[in-house]
């Protein structure tokens, strides 16, 4: 079997902190989708039969599952198990593979989904060809994965590449994982929206979803919304040229719903990476975003993970 081409049928499962996604992979395309809600289950036992129900439900006849793989907020792929994931509604430890495989019998992987989108990339999208590479994930959060001379990195317990948790700002906005000036307080969604609302003090745009209010306003001459992309693209610039000098990357993939928002982020970006670039690193890295469908980016991830 040769898993790095992940030549047979992968079950690829992203769970979400409302829906959960099911995929079946063949050759890097998913062929069949299905979700489930991920709330509303007595526990976690309950979930894991309502997914295995699922999964056995989009196999046809004849169609043999050669592994399961599993993304999730605070899954350690060393143990197979979510830790007490904030997003989630099971507020102890889910070991998710174990529990998939005894009601499938197929061996089955459990990563963090930011590193399943980092290995989504490499395997099937931008990052292909590229051993040495950062994959960022723009989303409510920041996530990153980080292949390393081939490898995954997951560090001595399994959650190496928490990018969006380094430190930018001593004593700075605070951060969900209770400490403060993290990255992901400045330019993930929730940190735009929170810029812009300091810069213009439009409140309204804390109810909205995503940025696409801002990008609006941005693209209509709105000032200070242009600024905010700038001033996001500055801090995110600062936060991806450290990550180059501590891990060489080739390449960078950006991927997310503020990747999403084109040139107001990527101009000013492109231009403060190359600023920050330590010199050695000038013209050996470059800085593109996801090809990979957004729909499917999180299930090609999940399948990914049954390739290490
Ligand atoms: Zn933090």
């Amino acid at each position: 079997m040769d898993r790095a081409t992940n030549s047979g049928l992968i079950l690829g499962i992203d769970v979400g902190g409302t829906t959960t996604k099911l995929g079946l992979v063949k050759d890097g395309q998913v062929i069949t989708r299905e979700r489930l809600p991920t709330l509303g289950h007595a526990d976690e036992h309950a979930f894991a039969d309502a997914l295995a129900d699922r999964a056995g439900q989009m196999l046809k006849t004849g169609d043999t599952l050669e592994a399961i793989g599993i993304g999730a907020p605070n899954a350690n792929q060393f143990t197979g198990i979510i830790e007490m994931a904030p997003n989630l509604p099971w507020k102890q430890n889910v070991p998710l593979a174990r529990m998939m495989e005894q009601r499938l019998g197929i061996r089955s992987v459990l990563g963090n989904d930011a590193n399943a989108a980092a290995l989504g990339e490499w395997r099937y999208g931008a990052g292909k060809g590229f051993d040495d590479l950062l994959v960022v994930t723009l989303g409510t959060g920041v996530g990153s994965g980080i292949i390393v001379q081939g490898q995954l990195l997951l560090g001595s317990a399994g959650n190496a590449g928490e990018l969006g948790h380094t430190t930018l700002v001593m004593d700075g906005r605070p951060c969900t994982c209770g400490r403060s000036g993290c990255l992901e307080t400045y330019v993930s969604i929730r940190g735009i929206r929170q810029t812009y609302t300091e810069l213009c003090g439009d409140s309204d745009v804390l109810r909205e979803e995503g940025v696409k209010v801002i990008a609006a306003a941005a693209a209509s001459g709105d000032k200070e919304a242009q600024f905010a992309f700038q001033w996001t693209a500055q801090w995110l610039a600062v936060g991806l040229a450290n990550a180059v000098a501590m891990t060489g990357p080739g390449r960078i993939v950006l991927f997310g719903g503020i990747a999403q928002s084109g040139d107001l982020l990527m101009a000013p970006l492109q231009a403060a990476f190359r600023k920050g670039l330590l010199n050695i690193y000038q013209g050996r890295v470059d800085l593109v975003l996801s090809e990979l469908p957004a729909d499917d980016a999180a299930l090609l991830g999940a399948a990914a993970l049954t390739t290490l």
